[in-house]
Formats: C-alpha cells, structure tokens, sequence
C-alpha cells in the first residue's frame, strides 16, 4: 500500500507546531515553538497574545519541518490541524492556515479535535487494540473515555469543577512556583513526604473527578499556617496534593476498566507526563493484569504529531471537512 504522508498544523493554546506524520505511526519531522517565556510574565496563558505569536510564527515552523524531513508540501497527502477545544483566536490562526495549504494543493483538509489528538498519541510508533479506556488528563480536560473501535468515544465521567493539570497550576500558585506550575509541583513533590492530612474527594458519579476542594484546601492551609506563624513544608505539600490526585485517578481507572472488562488503558494529555501519576497507573494495570500505555513524554503536552496520527484515521474514513469549518473553543468528542 502506498505511504501516507499527512501534514500536521496544532495551535490550540500557546504551542505553534507542525508535524510531518506517515501513516499515522511516524513521526517524519516536528517542530514546536513554544510562547511559555512569553506568558510566564504574565503567570498565565494571555489569549491576545497567543495568537499574535501564531501568526508570526506559523510559516516558520512549517517550513522548519519540511526541512527538516526534506520534503516539500507537493509531497502530502493531506493537511490536517486542530480545530477545537482551544482558544479562539490561537486555533483561527492553525485552521486558515491549513484550509489555504489544502486549496492550494488540491488536498484534503481533515479537521481534528485537540482530545483526539491526546488519545492518538498513544498510536505513535505503537498499535492500540480496542476496546480500551483512555484516561485523558490536561490542562482543561479530565476525562475517562471508553473506546470500542477507533472512532467511538463514550464519556463515562469528567471533573465535575477543575481540571487536574488547572488543580496542579493552582497549586503551584500557592508554592509560588512559575507558570506552568505542574513539572515545578512534580519536583517540589519528588523532595517532600505526604505528610499533610487532605480531604477525600467525593463524587455522585462513579467515574467523575473533582479537586476544586482539594485545591482550596491546600489554600487554605498554606493560608492558615501563615497567620499563624509557622512556615509550611512546601515540598510535603506539594507531595501530600500530587499522592491524592494520583490516587483518584488511579481509584476510578481501575473502576471503569473492571467494569466494563476492558484489558487496555491509554494515559494522555499534559498530566500524563508527571512521573508519579505514570508510575502509580502502571502498577494498577500490572496489579490487574492490564495492558497499559503512556505516550513519551514529548508527545503528552501539546504537539502536532499527535494531530498528525489522529487525522490518519479520519483519512482512512474519508472523513474530511469543507472549508466552511469554524474554530470552536469548547466541543467533546
Ligand atoms: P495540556 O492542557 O495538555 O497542554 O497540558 C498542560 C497542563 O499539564 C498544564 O496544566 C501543566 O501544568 C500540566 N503539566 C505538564 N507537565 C506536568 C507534570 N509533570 N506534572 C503535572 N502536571 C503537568
Ligand atoms: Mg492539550
């Protein structure tokens, strides 16, 4: 069968990147140019300027990955980018960019949602059998999602308030630690003891999350301990807030996975590239027998490569868009 080369565009937040991906599994050429030392002044993501960057840095960052796989755009089979979640402008940016590429030469254009993107980025240099659970967790999303076949996506729960990657941003804020507080928290986490005491987190919905509580206890501690006088160990904070997400996570993966027999679980999104959580779920899954996938770090926080692998299943079904498509900043799969 003859090779599929998909051009890959992802400009969903604050991350310019493209990807030159074969057959959905190869990762040919990628490029990611990063706006954090831009937001970090800022202490969080400022939409405005996220997709002014966009625009500057598009073209780039295209040709940088034709380059870099020494091919040219006559060469693709088809152009794809994310189309939604995201911010607004930041996506608008990716979306007319790709709509002209596949005008001007005559390809399909595929649309992908950023989610999808997560989840396929387990297929890179690998093959995923169905059916399996995907435990989805990013800056914006905490999902556990049951796939049956590579299209379908059923939602058996979400956060119910805060996301985990927001819970971990949020935490870092308290420690004082810079944007993107998450890996800062993971290293602050790997120097500390869980000794603090937190609160059990409770939800109607046996597959649903929620650390909104959990995030305003930490606050409230650190808030506390300080009107008092004491100094707050940071790094049993950090710890003692990483040990319980981990748990959760770990608690309702292990759930929905006995209760629908499901032998496979996929662990994606920005999260998923801290250290602990990994190791925490892939004990679970030995301890049950259960055949468990983490992409490689690179490939967990924002990237086109994984948009890339994702569009290659859309194109196997046809399943392409016409140039009417619109950005949308909220959507589920
Ligand atoms: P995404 O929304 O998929 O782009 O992922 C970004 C989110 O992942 C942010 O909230 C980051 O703080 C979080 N994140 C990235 N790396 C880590 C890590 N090592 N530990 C915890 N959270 C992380
Ligand atoms: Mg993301």
């Amino acid at each position: 069968m003859k090779d599929t080369y998909i051009l890959a565009i992802e400009t969903s937040c604050d991350e310019t990147s493209c990807s030159i991906v074969k057959n959905g599994k190869e990762d040919i050429a990628t490029v990611v140019n990063s706006q954090i030392d831009v937001h970090k002044l800022f202490g969080g993501v400022v939409p405005e300027l996220a997709s002014r960057m966009h625009l500057e840095n598009i073209t780039i960052v295209i040709d940088e990955t034709l380059k870099k796989a020494n091919m040219k755009l006559e060469d693709m089979d088809a152009f794809a980018c994310t189309y939604a979640p995201g911010l607004m402008g930041s996506l608008l940016v990716g979306l007319e960019t790709t709509k002209t590429l596949s005008l001007v030469y005559n390809k399909p254009f595929i649309k992908v949602n950023h989610m999808m993107g997560h989840i396929y980025a387990n297929n890179i240099n690998n093959d995923l059998a169905y059916p399996l659970i995907a435990l989805v967790i990013s800056g914006g999303h905490t999902d556990l999602i049951l796939m049956e076949n590579e299209t379908s996506f059923k939602y058996l729960g979400s956060t119910l308030d805060d996301a985990v990657g927001e819970s971990f941003d949020k935490v870092a804020r308290i420690l004082n630690l810079p944007y993107p507080g998450g890996p800062n928290v993971e290293k602050y986490a790997k120097e500390g003891k869980p000794t603090y005491k937190m609160p059990e987190i409770n939800t109607k919905g046996k597959y649903d999350f929620s650390f909104s509580g959990l995030k305003s206890h930490c606050i409230n501690l650190a808030h506390n301990e300080k009107q008092r006088g004491n100094v707050i160990n940071e790094f049993d904070l950090a710890c003692s807030f990483q040990n319980v997400v981990s748990k959760e996570l770990t608690i309702k993966a292990e759930r929905a996975l006995k209760d629908f027999d499901v032998k496979t679980l996929i662990l994606c999104g920005g999260v998923a590239a801290n250290s602990f959580i990994r190791e925490e779920l892939h004990k679970m899954c030995d301890k049950n027998n259960i055949n468990f996938y983490v992409p490689e770090r690179r490939y967990c926080t924002d990237n086109a490569t994984m948009i890339g692998a994702a569009a290659y299943v859309l194109y196997k079904n046809k399943n392409f868009a016409d140039y009417s498509a619109n950005a949308e900043s909220s959507i589920r799969l």
